[in-house]
């Protein structure tokens, strides 16, 4: 895998895992944020609560016990028959009921059974007296259930079926003594107790009150609401097992209200479970009424963690960000560089650079690394450079080599067969004339015999001088074997060809010698010749006419010039 596609994988993972653990990190954070401050919030609404609620309670419990206590109705209930006792202890009851906030009473004798009752409206004003309780009677359980456990103070959540209301009552024993008379009190509306106390609106948040059972006596939900508590067994009850679906969470609030009665802590926090959401509970016991209440606060409602969403957001985008600025800085200082210095590598690699590549962009080791490589290539390219000028050289060195005489440094038969090969190719394609001049050395062998090798050489050179000097730079003349040469040239026409093999002969005739070793001169002649090819004649037939010419040339006693002329 390439670089580029490894650093962005590997910073993407790396992206991937910081925003993993800040999201981790700061959703810790804001629970426990959230969870400070639940509760402190628990705690205050729970005190809150408690201060608000109990004191219309309260102030309802102790004129209750005033009203159970009071001279008139305990004379009246000792002796329910006598009118004038009746006649002031329902007086007593009038006054009470003016006074008690809900503005109704009842007052049930255990003797007769008798229940007493007068509401708000005043409706059963001189009928106070309603019905008459039976132990037999389901609905009535509450009244001997109270008398039988002797509670001098029950209060309990009753629908009283036959007046059609839904009450807190506040239940007091009138006693005599020892002995038990009945039950006197009053009600307050539960529907205002909801409203006031467990129906509060605020998002997220659940009241509701226990008695010391766990029993649930108020909450907003009418249904959980166990009526009638005081004559339900543990089974029956509707208790704080139907809020908390785990075991540890109803030990935790159980062990809670527990604690709550020894130690003198107002509120104790625990966090449960609710509905499958998590919860803090805030528990606060009122000895008064020996009723719990408890504060459910919905954690993710009240402090929803979608509110940090925007920070993650910012983070994000934050990391996104620094990936791309990071990747933007990868590729320009090490990507691209690295890339540049890969393709001048292979360019010089393959030999394909007249000079060192450009400059790359880079810098610290990359740079260094990059003017390492420029130096090494400037080097190598030299390095070859040189090379290959010096092989160029001696291969022209040794093809001149190969197509010069050595001894009189004129083309030799090859370098000559080559020129008239490209000559005849020329006059193929413009229709033009070959010209072509056979020179001899007259009788050589002789010079050879007489002056020796040494001196015939020199003869040699001394005819190739003479005869390269009479030519024009595009003719050629070449040491064609022994004493022979080849002049090639342009002639336009015989006559041209003819007047130069005679200026040859002649300049030859004139000043060709060597000097012998005594120093005498020795004079030189040759005999040439001549033909004048046409376009299309092969190498082979125009070299045997112009030798068909020279030996003409020597038949007429040397020292002369011949044209083929097709005869001979
Ligand atoms: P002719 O006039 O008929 O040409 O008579 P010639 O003596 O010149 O006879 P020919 O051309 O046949 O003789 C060529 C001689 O050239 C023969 C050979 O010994 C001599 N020769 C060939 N190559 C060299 C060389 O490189 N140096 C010397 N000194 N002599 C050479
Ligand atoms: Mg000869």
């Amino acid at each position: 895998m390439n670089l580029k596609p490894r650093f962005l994988l590997l910073t993407g993972l790396l992206v991937v895992a910081s925003a993993t653990a800040a999201w981790y990190a700061s959703r810790q954070l804001a629970e426990n944020i959230v969870a400070q401050w639940a509760i402190r919030y628990a705690e205050k609404q729970v005190l809150y609560d408690k201060s608000r609620l109990l004191q219309p309670i309260v102030r309802e419990i102790a004129l209750s016990r005033q009203f159970a206590n009071s001279q008139e109705i305990r004379a009246w209930a000792r002796n329910p028959a006598d009118p004038e006792s009746a006649r002031r202890a329902f007086a007593e009851m009038e006054n009470y009921r003016l006074n008690f906030s809900d503005h109704s009473y009842f007052v049930a004798l255990l003797d007769s059974g008798r229940y007493y009752h007068n509401n708000a409206n005043n409706e059963f004003a001189g009928k106070q007296y309603r019905y008459t309780l039976s132990p037999k009677k389901p609905e009535d359980r509450w009244f001997y259930d109270i008398v039988r456990q002797q509670r001098d103070l029950h209060i309990n959540v009753n629908p009283d079926i036959n007046l059609g209301v839904t009450k807190l009552w506040i239940d007091v024993l009138v006693r005599d003594g020892n002995a038990i008379l009945g039950v006197a009190g009053t009600g307050l509306d539960l529907t205002e107790f909801i409203h006031a106390v467990v129906d509060q609106t605020q998002p997220g948040m659940t009241s509701l009150f226990v008695d010391h059972n766990g029993a649930i006596q108020a909450h907003r939900d009418q249904r959980l609401i166990d009526f009638a508590s005081i004559s339900k067994t543990a089974q029956e009850r509707k208790t704080l097992d139907l809020l908390f679906e785990r075991q540890k969470d109803r030990d935790a609030i159980y062990a809670a209200m527990k604690e709550l009665e020894s130690v003198k802590i107002p509120v104790i926090s625990r966090f449960v479970e609710v509905k499958g959401r998590r919860h803090l509970a805030g528990v606060a016991y009122l000895p008064e009424i020996d009723w719990y209440e408890i504060t459910l606060l919905d954690l993710d409602v009240l402090v929803p963690l979608s509110s940090f969403s925007g920070i993650l957001l910012v983070y994000g985008l934050t990391l996104l960000a620094a990936l791309a600025l990071f990747n933007l800085v990868l590729s320009r200082q090490v990507l691209l560089p690295l890339k540049n210095l890969e393709l001048a590598m292979r360019e010089a690699e393959q030999g394909h650079h007249s000079e060192p590549f450009p400059p790359a962009h880079g810098q610290g080791e990359i740079a260094r690394l990059i003017e390492h490589f420029q130096r090494m290539a400037r080097a190598q390219w030299e390095a070859r450079r040189d090379l290959e000028s010096k092989v160029q050289e001696r291969t022209e060195a040794l093809d001149r080599l190969a197509k010069t005489d050595p001894l009189t440094e004129l083309l030799n038969r090859r370098g000559m067969s080559e020129r008239i090969a490209a000559e005849i190719s020329r006059s193929r394609r413009e229709h033009s004339h070959i010209g072509l001049l056979l020179l001899d050395i007259d009788r050589f062998k002789e010079i050879n015999d007489q002056h020796g090798h040494g001196q015939g050489d020199a003869a040699l050179k001394a005819v190739a001088g003479l005869i390269h000097a009479m030519l024009r730079p595009y003719d050629s003349v070449a040491r064609w074997g022994g004493d022979e040469f080849l002049v090639l040239t342009q002639a336009s026409d015989a006559h041209d060809l003819n007047t130069l093999g005679e200026r040859i002969r002649a300049a030859i005739a004139d000043s060709g010698h060597i000097e012998d070793a005594d120093g005498a001169t020795v004079r030189l002649s040759i005999s040439v010749g001549g033909h004048f090819a046409n376009s299309g004649e092969d190498l082979e037939s125009m070299l045997q006419r112009a030798d068909k010419a020279l030996y003409t040339a020597k038949d007429a006693g040397r020292n002369c010039y011949r044209l083929y002329n097709g005869d001979i």
